[in-house]
């Protein structure tokens, strides 16, 4: 077992550090968390780069590399960028709209929409929450109705990254609800659609970069080939969506948990109190120890993810799991790296207690960590 990166993931990575020290770092970074400001040009940046299509096809617009390569530069982005609210708003747009049109859309909807995606000309948001239909997603009530060669929707989804700047929408919306799970179908909405309404920002506790929205579908009418797949097969499209999702939208806060550590092993040698490093207390360093330990660990589940995707083989446990346990590895590396800095790290200008307010969210999204946990029981026949 060979557990190095190839030479290309490896270019990948050091790569997209040396881009995310160069581009995504500035003095702004700071006021743009404050303000909850979506940094456009930062995005464009990443498009211009080539990170927003890594595992599209060229033909599309992408740089076709393949799924452990794309992690590994996701990785490099979040180790050189402290913004983990960009970085989650362009994994979100990559996983969750760009990959479902690539896999599920027909010739005409991958022309339209992905070298836009690839090149950061549009921005992607998936949605499917809603008030009444959160981890029991499938109950949603967005109602879509056939009227000649054109659908109707009608409904309002909640909680989507992305809303308030996106440019295209895969959105799910129950054609029959007498068929539950069989009617779920799912439909590509271009921002200026008449009767489609972005209705709120929601603020939020973390991600301030990666804004959220509400969304409104009022007598919203969309042409037939708006339909992304076939009617009664949205199920499906989410389900690998979530996939995606699960398993490598947090490559990039391996980065981040890295960088985390760099800096607590630097403090624990160079910051003394009683006259020695407090490196030399055992409860600092077990603590980093710890935090090393969580990070490998986390980095193994994610490439292990996108080795099995690679191959083929059946990932969907491997997503759920790397999920879970990313996640909360994230947000117990953040605290620890605040509690080894101490006042410090509970300060604005340390640049560590944006890492706590931005992990939680990870236990949340893609279904939360308490929903991973059921499909791994439903795996073990439990
Ligand atoms: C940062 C962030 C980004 C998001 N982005 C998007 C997006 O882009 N698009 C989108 O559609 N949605 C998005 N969401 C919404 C997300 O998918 C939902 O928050 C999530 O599915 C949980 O739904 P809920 O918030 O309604 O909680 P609820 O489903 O109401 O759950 C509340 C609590 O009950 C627990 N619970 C519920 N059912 C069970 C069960 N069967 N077993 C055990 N425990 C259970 C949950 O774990 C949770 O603790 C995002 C959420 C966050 C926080």
């Amino acid at each position: 077992m060979d557990f190095s990166l190839s030479e290309q993931q490896q270019k990948w990575y050091d790569a997209a550090v040396r881009f995310a020290r160069d581009e995504l770092v500035d003095a702004e970074s700071v006021a743009r968390e404050q303000r909850g400001e979506f940094w456009r040009e930062g995005y464009q940046r990443c498009g211009r780069f080539g990170i927003l299509g890594l595992p599209i096809p060229s033909g599309y617009g992408g740089q076709g590399t393949d799924i452990p390569t794309a992690v590994a530069a996701m990785e490099g982005l979040g180790y050189g960028c402290p913004d983990t609210g960009l970085i989650f708003a362009l994994n979100a747009s990559l996983w969750t709209t760009t990959m479902p049109i690539l896999t599920f859309g027909t010739e005409a909807q991958k022309a339209r929409y992905l070298p836009r995606l690839c090149d950061g000309r549009s921005f992607g948001a998936n949605g499917a929450s809603e008030p009444e239909a959160g981890s029991d997603i499938f109950s949603m009530t967005t109602r879509a109705v056939r009227r000649g060669d054109r659908w109707v929707l009608n409904g309002r989804k909640v909680w989507i990254t992305g809303g308030p700047i996106a440019d295209v929408f895969l959105c799910f919306a129950t054609t029959d609800p007498s068929k539950g799970v069989l009617g779920i179908t799912a439909f590509l909405i271009n921002r200026d659609t008449p009767g489609f309404h972005v209705v709120r920002e929601i603020s939020k506790l973390g991600m301030r970069t990666a804004p959220m929205g509400e969304l409104v579908f009022e007598d919203c009418e969309l042409p037939a080939e708006s339909l992304l797949g076939r009617e009664g097969r949205g199920a499906r499209i989410f389900n690998a969506a979530l996939e995606w999702e699960r398993g490598a939208i947090l490559a990039s806060v391996v980065g981040t948990m890295r960088r985390q550590l760099d800096r607590c092993i630097q403090q624990a040698r160079t910051r003394k109190q009683f006259g020695q490093p407090i490196g030399k207390f055992q409860s600092v360093s077990n603590r980093i120890v710890d935090m090393m330990t969580r990070l490998e660990t986390s980095r193994w589940m994610i490439q292990r993810y996108a080795w099995l995707k690679q191959e083929g083989k059946d990932a969907t446990i491997a997503a759920s799991m790397a999920k879970l346990h990313v996640s909360e590895c994230f947000v117990q590396n953040s605290l620890d790296a605040v509690r080894i800095f101490g006042a410090s790290g509970y300060s604005v200008e340390g640049g560590l207690e944006r890492d706590v307010r931005d992990s939680v969210g990870g236990v949340l999204f893609s279904g939360t960590n308490d929903i991973q946990r059921n499909i791994i029981a439903q795996h073990l026949r439990l």
